[in-house]
């Protein structure tokens, strides 16, 4: 495996960070997990944008232009021969101190590492996912604002921990107003009277791309969409429920805090979503040959 570092494609071993990084010392950077389809970047624009966006909000002067880094990732993915791969991009503050002072980090750090994706088990999207709203609440945009795509994953961590010991695999996250944010790696939808709703970005949410390719596809199957406060009472009252990432991509839930949702399998809607999404996956993106 070839992973790029810093300008330089390298081994695996010998892809290493500094112990001084403030990306490991502090969680301080951004970061992007894009896909690969059929030697397609999947919206690859789109991620770019939303990394330098990041890195914008949190003062990290992008040390390369977003044509270097759409070429970086585009050689990552060629010298691992990979066609259908999952990419993380990370750029940290770099070098520093034991201070938290990012003057002190001279340079910022950048590695690509392009892997063969893994997938959610096929169950997943043949039954849907049962998911349980969480004490931990997403962190409000005042301190840490979810729409920054930050090294510091800990309030989603904490959110995933509390879903694992009750025996599922996502977590509803809340605001601190009891509303619903979404979950610790994806976005949530309700379908209720052929209204597509999901929570505004305002209200502690990351700009999801793929969250935005459902909004974009919505009116294709006859469906409004609106960008709405939910509580969980709605929720537990939709049609339909899933949820959109760029690893999971749209998976349904059937089950929240052991109300079952709908029908209580996934919901025709939601299938053709998925349907749809899969074209879209097959054309909007950058190309390249391996
Ligand atoms: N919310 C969170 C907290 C996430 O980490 C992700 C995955 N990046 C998403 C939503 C979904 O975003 P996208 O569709 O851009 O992958």
């Amino acid at each position: 495996m070839k992973i790029y570092l810093n300008g330089k494609l390298v081994k695996k071993q010998d892809a290493k960070i500094s112990v001084f990084d403030h990306g490991l010392l502090y969680g301080d950077g951004v970061f992007e997990g894009i896909r690969s389809y059929g030697c397609l970047v999947f919206k690859l624009k789109e991620h770019i944008d939303r990394l330098y966006c990041s890195a914008q909000a949190i003062c990290l002067k992008m040390p390369i232009t977003k044509e270097a880094m759409t070429k970086a990732i585009i050689t990552t993915l060629k010298a691992n021969k990979l066609s259908d791969a999952y990419i993380r991009v990370v750029v940290t503050r770099g070098e520093g101190d034991l201070g938290l002072d990012p003057r002190k980090c001279k340079s910022p750090s950048i590695f690509i590492i392009a892997d063969k994706i893994v997938l959610y088990p096929k169950e997943f999207y043949q039954k849907g996912l049962s998911i349980v709203t969480v004490p931990t609440v997403r962190n409000i945009p005042e301190a840490l604002n979810p729409q920054i795509k930050s090294l510091n994953y800990l309030n989603n961590i904490l959110a995933k921990i509390e879903a694992i010991n009750f025996n599922v695999e996502e977590a509803l996250m809340l605001n601190k107003d009891g509303l619903v944010a979404e979950c610790t790696g994806d976005n949530v939808f309700m379908l209720k009277n052929h209204t597509l709703i999901t929570p505004p970005t305002a209200m502690g949410v990351l700009a999801g791309i793929t969250r935005q390719s459902v909004l974009d596809l919505s009116p294709k199957l006859g469906l409004k969409t609106e960008e709405q406060l939910i509580t969980r009472y709605d929720l537990f009252n939709a049609d339909e429920v899933f949820l959109t990432g760029t690893a999971a991509e749209i998976i349904p839930v059937v089950s929240i805090d052991r109300r079952i949702i709908g029908r209580g399998k996934p919901g025709k809607f939601t299938l053709n979503l998925i349907k749809e999404f899969r074209k879209v996956t097959k054309i909007q993106g950058a190309r390249y040959a391996l």
